[in-house]
């Protein structure tokens, strides 16, 4: 792993990662350096050790000014009415990235605060509100209200490190805010007496794992103490806070000469509800609005009013949403996926003990009807050892054979769909591809798409040359198309097997499963047997009266019966495993695939799997991947943007660009892939992952996710499944309807001269319902506009099964018997296409704009 793959599995930049390993004493290392264990383990030590040597934070300071009324009930009986405007301003002190919760820390120890640490560039919230609001009744074993600073202050106070000043943020004095929404919240629950920063952590209160940091809020109580630079300061400040809290506790019960807590003392209109609203990376307004229960266009207002524009679709990212959620009143709660948590737990155990040979994992591919079922269903009926238990063999998605050479495992999930899918989600799940022709048959389109698929992934293909019981059977016809496409048998000097057999007699099958050992055995495929289980979700359903059924591949490690595992967002204490027979196992190891029940829920295949030794932290992890996280993660890891392209090959992140291209006609895929190919230069290379006709699909998009690539549309548009995971993966697709454009902009994003000017934006779609002729006007199309709207005057295409079949404008819009302009999405429509009578039901009308795009 280099320094730059680790920086991308941690989720922070490659400079800071840098810094880093420099500050930890490593010598200084190049993003392409390769980065050992030891060393990540040496980097964990010193972010365990360090408590934030920070530098100077940043900070950033709202200011909010708020207008209430209070009615005053008068001791004569009158009513009073007084209006409070309270301004505050507080700072934010943003830390860099190197930092901890020192106070958590050291109660905890846990690993999962260097997750924290590395990752989030945050602030801290203060412990106090916190704890208010997350800490529930029964677990206040807190110290009554008189609790002495020093106890009051907790565990910060015992830590050594406790005078770094980097801990300056964490220890700074809540805002009056602050002691105003716990006063709220402690309103609430009718829980007045514990006192702040007590009981930091019961032992079963749900801290995540991944350690939301917070932003605090400095007061300003402190007049300049906020300034917060050294330890002294600090020091004073969390003593204050103590006394801060001793004496508002006393107020609560005996005085009530301030204002502050008089405000409580008096029936207000409403009641403020303090929620704890978690936020994950990223977020659009409207479900920030959501989870706060306020109304977006409130939300929208607020953010306007902290200077930031947003629409309830917007997405904002982590920090904007804290300090929102903060300035709405609400309790900001951040979450963080611990991915170098995971990464450590993983690899620690990985060099601890040696690594063993273990079983190939075999995905089945080719064109439909050309014996995948049966091939499948002819090894796992003859090899699955489960004759003598008289147990019926299951389907559960994968199985292990025994041969006398040693030991298979098929992915009984056949087609490349699945494949493809699972490695969008970055699993790798497949070691040999079986690629199966039928040789009466030949090679066929999704023969050809099962080899694009398997290359991008860098899996070696066998060759199963299928149904050479027909009469039509042609061996040499079969190898003379496969290598067109550049899969060349041994026998003609190239790396692939070709095995010819009969699924449906199992003849030669023997040989195909030799074939796959031998290629198996040049890959020396080995994994580490002992120690926790890490794997892949192969598939999962909800069974009545089993619940969440889920078939894992182990990968590596021994998945035993009561393990408890995180599996993608969900979760469990693995209840009970089975074999692909059915049988009832205990364990599992490495290239076995057993079903196992217990999870929360149902994971999607291509979820990974890991054992963890503690149930809580599995189930607050899943919890938080619940959110929009994974998503994010999709669309972060892998998109490329042609418009980046330059720029990723200077930083020399880029070597090659990666081009999926889809057109209307071979003619044109052939065209537009030879000329693209053409553009390689010295320092880069095109490459065309895959090609091929009609429109793009979710297979399309899926390969593009899992190889870094752009997709190229001739005249072809995307179906609706496509759209959306495009939508989700921010995959960067381009449409063309000229090919000499195409090239001009694959070739401008090589050289840096990327500069669309004119782009085309999709106004709407209709749907063609039922066509009637028109004296006047020839075809008019009944239409139902299903996205966007139609408008008169744009120009359109014609497009049939997502490909473009005309090109020109509309001769007339109408609703009911009257010309219109435009017509919304969900409203029926007439259109006649100028020039154009061949318009049939099904087709879809695109309407579209051609809007600059600025330089
Ligand atoms: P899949 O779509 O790739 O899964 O193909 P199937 O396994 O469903 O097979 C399609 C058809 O081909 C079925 O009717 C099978 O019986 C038949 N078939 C599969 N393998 C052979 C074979 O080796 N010889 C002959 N004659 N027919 C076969
Ligand atoms: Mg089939």
């Amino acid at each position: 792993m280099t320094v730059k793959q680790f920086a991308e599995t941690v989720g922070i930049p490659v400079e800071r990662l840098q810094e880093q390993l420099a500050e930890a004493g490593m010598p200084t290392k190049g993003p392409e350096d390769p980065i050992t264990d030891h060393e990540k383990t040496q980097l964990l030590g010193y972010l365990r050790r360090s408590r934030g040597q920070t530098p100077e934070p940043q900070r950033i300071t709202l200011k909010r000014k708020t207008t209430s009324e209070i009615r005053l009930a008068g001791a004569q009986g009158r009513g009073k009415t007084v209006t409070v405007e309270v301004r505050k301003k507080r700072t934010y002190v943003k830390r860099a990235p190197v930092s901890e919760d020192a106070v958590a820390e050291t109660a905890e120890g846990s690993t999962a605060q260097v997750a924290e640490a590395v990752e989030i560039p945050q602030v801290e919230a203060p412990p106090v509100l916190n704890e208010a609001v997350e800490v529930p009744p029964a677990a206040a074993s807190a110290p009554e209200d008189g609790t002495t600073p020093a106890l009051a202050a907790g565990p910060a106070d015992t830590s050594s490190e406790a005078d770094v000043p980097g801990l300056a943020p964490e220890v700074t004095p809540p805002g009056e805010i602050d002691s105003r929404a716990r006063e709220t919240q402690q309103k609430t629950r009718g829980d007045t007496s514990r006192p702040a920063g007590a009981s930091r952590r019961g032992p079963e209160h749900g801290r995540p794992a991944m350690a939301p940091s917070q932003p605090e809020p400095a007061g300003k109580r402190g007049d300049g103490r906020k300034k917060g630079g050294g330890g002294q300061v600090e020091r004073r400040d969390r003593n204050e806070r103590g006394l801060e809290v001793t004496r508002r506790g006393g107020r609560r019960k005996g005085g009530r000469s301030e204002s502050a807590p008089a405000r409580h003392q008096f029936e207000k209109p409403s009641q403020p509800v303090v929620r704890e609203v978690q936020i994950p990376e990223t977020i659009t307004v409207g479900e920030l609005a959501q989870r706060m229960a306020v109304k977006a266009p409130e939300v929208i207002k607020t953010l306007m009013g902290m200077g930031v524009m947003a629409t309830i679709n917007q997405v904002i990212d982590q920090e904007t949403a804290s300090l929102l959620v903060d300035e709405m009143g609400h309790v900001p709660k951040i979450l963080k996926e611990s991915a170098l948590e995971e990464e450590l737990v993983s690899e620690g155990e990985a060099h601890q003990a040696e690594a063993v040979a273990r079983a190939p994992v075999v995905t089945v591919m080719g064109h439909v009807d050309h014996g995948k079922t049966t091939l499948l269903d002819y090894i796992r009926r003859t090899k699955v050892a489960d004759r003598e238990a008289g147990g019926i063999t299951q389907h559960i998605g994968a199985y292990h054979v025994g041969t006398p050479r040693g030991m298979i495992t098929f992915l009984d999930t056949p087609g490349h769909a699945a494949f493809t899918s699972m490695r969008a989600r970055g699993a790798r799940s497949t070691d040999i591809v079986i690629l199966v022709v039928a040789a009466d048959d030949g090679v066929m389109p999704q023969t050809i798409e099962a080899i694009q698929h398997a290359r991008a992934a860098g899996v070696p293909i066998v060759v199963a040359v299928n149904k050479i019981d027909k009469a039509g059977a042609d061996l040499e016809r079969i190898k003379n198309e496969l290598v067109q496409h550049e899969v060349v048998p041994e026998e003609w000097g190239g790396d692939t097997m070709f095995v010819p057999v009969s699924a449906k007699q199992g003849t030669n099958m023997d040989a195909l499963l030799e074939a796959v050992l031998l290629q198996a055995e040049v890959m020396e495929l080995t994994a580490v047997a002992e120690g926790r289980a890490a794997g892949v979700v192969i598939e999962s359903s909800l069974e009545k009266g089993r619940g969440s059924v889920a078939t894992v591949l182990v990968q590596k490690g021994t998945l035993e019966r009561g393990d408890v595992l995180l599996c993608g967002q969900e979760w469990g204490r693995v209840r009970a495993m089975f074999d692909e027979s059915g049988r009832p196992v205990t364990k599992a190891g490495p290239s076995i695939p057993v079903q196992i029940l217990g999870l929360s829920g149902t994971p999607n295949a291509g979820d990974e799997f890991i054992a963890l030794t503690d149930e809580r932290k599995a189930r607050e992890i899943a919890l938080y991947r619940q959110g929009k996280f994974r998503d994010v993660r999709l669309a972060k890891q892998a998109t490329t943007k042609l418009e980046d392209v330059f720029n990723r090959l200077e930083e020399g992140n880029l070597q090659q660009v990666n081009l999926i291209v889809k057109a209307d006609v071979q003619g044109s895929v052939e065209a537009l892939s030879d000329a693209l190919l053409a553009l390689s230069n010295e320092e880069v290379k095109v490459n065309v992952v895959a090609r091929g006709l009609g429109g793009i699909t979710e297979s399309d998009v899926n390969l593009a996710v899992a190889s870094s690539a752009i997709i190229i549309a001739f005249n072809v548009r995307a179906d609706a499944a496509a759209r959306r995971l495009i939508g989700e993966s921010g995959t960067d697709v381009r449409y063309y309807s000229v090919i000499y454009q195409a090239i001009e902009e694959v070739k401008n994003a090589i050289t840096g001269l990327m500069a669309p000017k004119v782009k085309e934006e999709v106004v709407g779609i209709a749907e063609v319902r039922d066509v009637f002729r028109s004296s006047k006007m020839g075809a008019v199309a009944g239409c139902l506009v299903v996205e966007g709207m139609v408008r008169r005057h744009c120009p359109i295409r014609v497009l049939r099964n997502n490909v473009v079949v005309f090109e020109g404008e509309l001769e007339s819009l109408r609703r009911f018997k009257d010309d219109v302009n435009e017509v919304r999405s969900g409203t029926e429509c007439g259109i006649a296409v100028r020039n154009y009578n061949d318009v049939q039901p099904g087709d879809q009308i695109e309407v579209y704009q051609r809007v600059e795009v600025p330089v």
